[in-house]
């Protein structure tokens, strides 16, 4: 071990005896902190060596490396930490904490996980509820980020896992291993504290609201992290929009030449924690973002990753991979320029005397506010593709805004060449933003990329452009997978019919470990499912109608219990006759009735977890929401959840697989459909005490040759056809004979 040149300094100031944390990179040891405990990774300044001995003696179960460190600075390594690298050994370990257990399973899993990294092979795991994947994974990348030094990162699609993984595995496994870990956030997230500063002391250059500056102040010097949602937990009701002329990016990053560069940058602080971590949490926004944003220094290098809920990795993908501008963004990134309103000048020009300048970022404001208008009008709230057909029809459009942007371009730039450094930096931020606009209006006139699909939409008084690939795999193969080493794809319910084959082609992968692990519950014993034969059709004028008789019939089935119900629908029209129908019939039944929208889902949901409650939800619901015992005992699939191809993309990607010969239905539609409706069905087993009855109301699923495909993906599950007129019977024959 030997001592940075910050660290010698920090030594030099301070005088022995003390004790310290630290951190190292490989035998460097690059901070330190002050302590009172001997724990975790130590090191001792002291003047006499039998001071590390009488450490170490009494403190021995608590310390990973321990440093001491002599007058004149020479290190001396007392106590190496002892790792643990077997599998089966740190799940022994973790099966004597409260609340954990010993699973063959989730063992088998990080085994398998391990496997993949260490041959650099890439795996797909599908975890029922209950195998404990998390764990199954953490370990793993614990073991393989240590012996070989490198990072892990994970990545996760929900906010409830991340919280997980932070609150619950990761502070458990620390306790047993040695290891770092940091959850990483988007530039974006971070206040820049030189434009705060700046903003601070120069003034009204934003015009901000005057107690605006007051709290910027206060956080500025209260906050550790310099993290937004830090700000806006604090401060709630001020404009969002303000945090864009603070935020921390890239662009007007001004690095080493930063006065704050070194030691009180909240992003690069946050960045050397990340360097200094052997796993690394993150979402799959950051993580795609990553893999097409060269030098953005969002994450640290990292070849090994684990994306977990997995199954969402192509809508994911498709958002991330969109490129995206509004007519909002542009106007206002000419107004962070120069603004002029009532008189009073703002943003970055209104510091300078330069009158033809301004006014012509004002009259171009103006003409790109009306060609965009005209644009609004022609596209309405639809949303239109670019074809070979159509794109001429919008030709003129396009050419105006490069006209005015290339403009503009020239002027600024003339401008900033006459800046000194500093003064430039800000202003040149803005001109390479618009830049970037520029070029992507261009490749609305060129359109000559048959990969993408070009859209605009219309949405209140914006209007939105967007270049979406037709196809992510290429994307995320290019991007993505080919630049790992290994990458893991887990999650509940990735395989239809029994196989990968739709997860593979998705996300363009050919080769990888392939495991599908059994699930820690009974779901034959504690469960049923209940395929309703002789409903109206879905299309049907009466459908709803019908079912919502039903769900007073299951309502009745419950009788004076605690027991509820949530019934998945697939649109809000569907949701609200059905809820308009039934909800005073429900609620005579003495049931908490509640339907998604009328409050926001997290109260939503603490009232349905209260017990008697009957759900109507539709969209979120079907995926991420966890509700343990009798309080969610039904789930109701009101119809298959197939995906009508209404937007652009979606629409494109149909027709790309009906020229290609494919049949969309079956090779697309379908399989979305069976991993949606499983996903829905999930929500009902979360722990192994668990019991409860699923009712599936489309009776195409029996009725249809394509619904053996569903009953299969579900063939883990008794199965049951009955009549409408049997519901009642059987769900309350269900729960009585388990009672019993
Ligand atoms: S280093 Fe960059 S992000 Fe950090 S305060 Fe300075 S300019 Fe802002």
């Amino acid at each position: 071990m030997q001592l940075s040149d910050d660290v010698r300094e920090k030594l030099k100031d301070c005088s022995p005896p003390k004790l310290f944390r630290f951190e190292h990179i490989d035998s460097t040891i690059v901070d330190i902190e002050e302590t009172d405990e001997a724990k975790g990774d130590v090191l001792l300044f002291s003047l006499d060596k039998k001071d590390a001995f009488d450490i170490v003696a009494s403190n021995f179960d608590t310390i990973g490396w321990f440093v001491y460190v002599d007058k004149d600075l020479n290190v001396y390594v007392m106590g190496e930490p002892e790792e643990d690298t077997d599998v089966t050994s740190i799940f022994n370990k973790l099966s004597k904490f409260k609340g954990f257990e010993y699973r063959q399973e989730q063992v088998k899993m990080a085994k398998i996980i391990l496997d993949a990294f260490e041959n650099s092979k890439n795996a797909i795991l599908e975890a029922p509820t209950g195998t404990g994947k998390s764990l199954a994974y953490l370990v793993p990348a614990v073991v393989f980020a240590k012996r070989h030094n490198k990072r892990v990162v994970i990545s996760t699609n929900t906010k409830n896992l991340q919280q997980q993984l932070l609150k619950k595995d990761l502070p458990v496994l620390e306790s047993i291993l040695n290891f770092k870990s940091a959850i990483a956030f988007g530039r974006n997230n971070y206040l820049c504290r030189r434009k705060a500063e700046n903003i601070l002391s120069k003034g009204d250059v934003f015009l901000f609201e005057s107690d605006v500056y007051a709290i910027l102040k206060e956080f500025l010097l209260s906050t550790e992290t310099g993290l937004k949602s830090e700000f806006f937990s604090k401060e709630k009701g001020i404009d969002e929009s303000i945090w864009k002329l603070v935020e921390s990016d890239s662009l007007s990053c001004a690095h080493r030449k930063c006065p704050y560069y070194k030691n009180q940058c909240f992003f690069y602080r946050a960045r050397k924690k990340l360097d200094l971590s052997h796993i690394i949490i993150a979402n799959h926004h950051l993580v795609l973002s990553h893999s097409i944003m060269e030098n953005a220094e969002i994450l640290p290098e990292f070849d090994v990753l684990v994306v977990d809920e997995a199954h969402n990795i192509e809508r994911n993908a498709t958002n991330y991979y969109t490129d995206t501008l509004t007519s909002f963004d542009v106007l206002n990134t000419l107004d962070m320029l120069y603004s002029s309103k009532k008189g009073k000048e703002r943003g970055l020009l209104s510091a300078f005397d330069e009158m033809v300048l301004k006014d012509k970022i004002l009259n171009v404001r103006e003409e790109l506010k009306g060609i965009f208008e005209g644009l609004l009008n022609r596209v309405g709230s639809d949303e239109v593709v670019l074809d070979r057909k159509n794109s001429s029809e919008f030709l003129d459009f396009f050419k105006d805004v490069v006209e005015r942007l290339d403009d503009l371009q020239l002027a600024l730039k003339g401008f900033i060449s006459q800046l000194d450094e500093d003064d430039a930096l800000d202003i040149k931020s803005v001109y390479v933003k618009i830049e970037g606009f520029n070029k992507f209006f261009k490749s609305f006139i060129e359109f000559d990329d048959d990969g993408q699909v070009y859209w605009l939409k219309g949405f209140k008084k914006t209007v939105h452009f967007n270049i979406t690939p037709i196809n992510v795999r290429e994307a995320l193969r290019s991007y993505l997978i080919e630049n790992l080493s290994s990458i893991v794809f887990t999650s509940a319910t990735l395989t239809v019919n029994g196989d990968f084959e739709f997860f593979k082609r998705t996300v363009g992968i050919d080769d990888a470990i392939e495991y599908v692990a059994e699930s820690n519950f009974d779901y034959k014993k504690n469960s049923k499912l209940f395929l309703v034969y002789d409903m109206l059709k879905p299309d049907d004028k009466d459908f709803v109608a019908e079912v919502s008789s039903v769900l007073v019939s299951i309502a009745q089935a419950l009788g004076n219990t605690n027991r509820g119900v949530l019934a998945l629908f697939t649109s809000y029209k569907a949701l609200d006759f059905a809820y308009d129908l039934s909800h005073k019939a429900l609620e005579e039944l003495g049931f908490n009735v509640l339907k998604q929208g009328e409050l926001d889902n997290f109260e939503l949901l603490s009232r349905f977890k209260k017990g008697k409650g009957f759900l109507f939800a539709t969209s979120s619901f079907w995926e991420g929401i966890d509700v343990k015992g009798e309080e969610l005992s039904v789930v109701v699939i009101v119809k298959l959840p197939f995906e009508v191809p209404t937007t652009a993309v979606e629409r494109v990607r149909y027709d790309v697989m009906k020229k290609e010969g494919a049949n969309p239905f079956l090779e697309y539609a379908l399989p979305k459909a069976v991993l949606r409706l499983r996903q829905g069905l999930g929500r009902l087993i979360r722990h192994k005490s668990d019991r409860g009855v699923m009712v599936i109301l489309d009776s195409r699923i029996v009725n249809k040759s394509y619904g053996k495909v569903f009953l299969n993906s579900l063939d883990y599950m008794s199965q049951e056809r009955i009549s409408k007129d049997e519901i009642k019977d059987r769900i309350s024959h269900f729960f009585s004979s388990i009672s019993r």
